[in-house]
């Protein structure tokens, strides 16, 4: 028996009550369900309890998925994208979030103009400078969005980031408070076209905090379909 619509409404409802606390308006929060190692069927019962963006790691699985997923779904990918995948993401993906070096910002660049389209992107930030996790780093983050936003195949729409894995969801608060400082430094450089609309920030365990912190999309996973298995454990 599925419980995915219960689960849905549970998290959307903790997602309004931590922007209301934060005395934000909860329609600012978008909520990206997670489906890496999601069969489509239960995805596609996400989608018809009105989960409208979808959020997955790799290239391949979503080249899988996505056609059998009816509904005019939102496709995210929130996981780290090699080089020479840039085409197909170009192809299968809405958004990017893991836009993390210039070498990927051209390629994606050219793709995208390639296809006729302005790709949205989020820079991937490494906040808490983890060595098992890309994003650039902050000391980077200016260089590589002045580059990307010259590349008109890109919309620079904010960052991104993966806090690391916290007993309690408190000690992460800093690297969400971090991305959105870092937000506000890249806004006050005025750069020609480009605002920090997005912080994609906080997944299952740390959202709520997120989202005081100013989280505008949070990735969600494991609280909407449970538990995955230990390989794809994290991005
Ligand atoms: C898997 C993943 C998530 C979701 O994680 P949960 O803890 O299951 O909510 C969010 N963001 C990224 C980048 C991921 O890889």
């Amino acid at each position: 028996m599925s419980n995915v619509g219960e689960k849905v409404a549970a998290v959307q409802e903790r997602v309004r009550q931590a922007a209301l606390r934060a005395g934000r308006d909860p329609d600012r929060v978008t909520l990206i369900a997670v489906t890496k190692t999601v069969p489509p069927e239960r995805v596609q019962e996400a989608v018809a309890c009105g989960v409208r963006h979808l959020g997955e790691n790799r290239v391949q699985e979503a080249r899988d998925k996505r056609p059998l997923v009816a509904g005019d779904a939102v496709w995210h990918l929130i996981g780290h994208l090699q080089t020479n995948k840039a085409r197909q993401a170009v192809q299968l993906f809405d958004w990017v979030h893991s836009l993390d070096r210039a070498e990927l910002a051209e390629e994606l660049h050219g793709r995208a103009v390639t296809a006729e389209r302005r790709l949205p992107v989020l820079v991937q930030v490494n906040v808490a400078g983890e060595a098992s996790k890309s994003g650039v780093a902050p000391e980077g983050l200016i260089d590589l969005v002045r580059l990307a936003t010259r590349l008109d195949g890109l919309q620079v729409k904010g960052l991104m980031t993966i806090a690391p894995l916290a007993a309690d969801p408190e000690e992460v608060r800093p690297v969400f408070r971090r991305l959105s400082q870092l937000a506000a430094e890249v806004d006050s450089l005025g750069l020609d076209g480009v605002r920090m609309e997005h912080l994609s920030m906080g997944m299952s365990h740390d959202f709520e905090v997120a989202i005081e912190e100013g989280a505008t999309m949070v990735r969600i996973g494991t609280a909407l379909f449970g538990e995955r298995t230990a390989a794809y454990a994290r991005g």
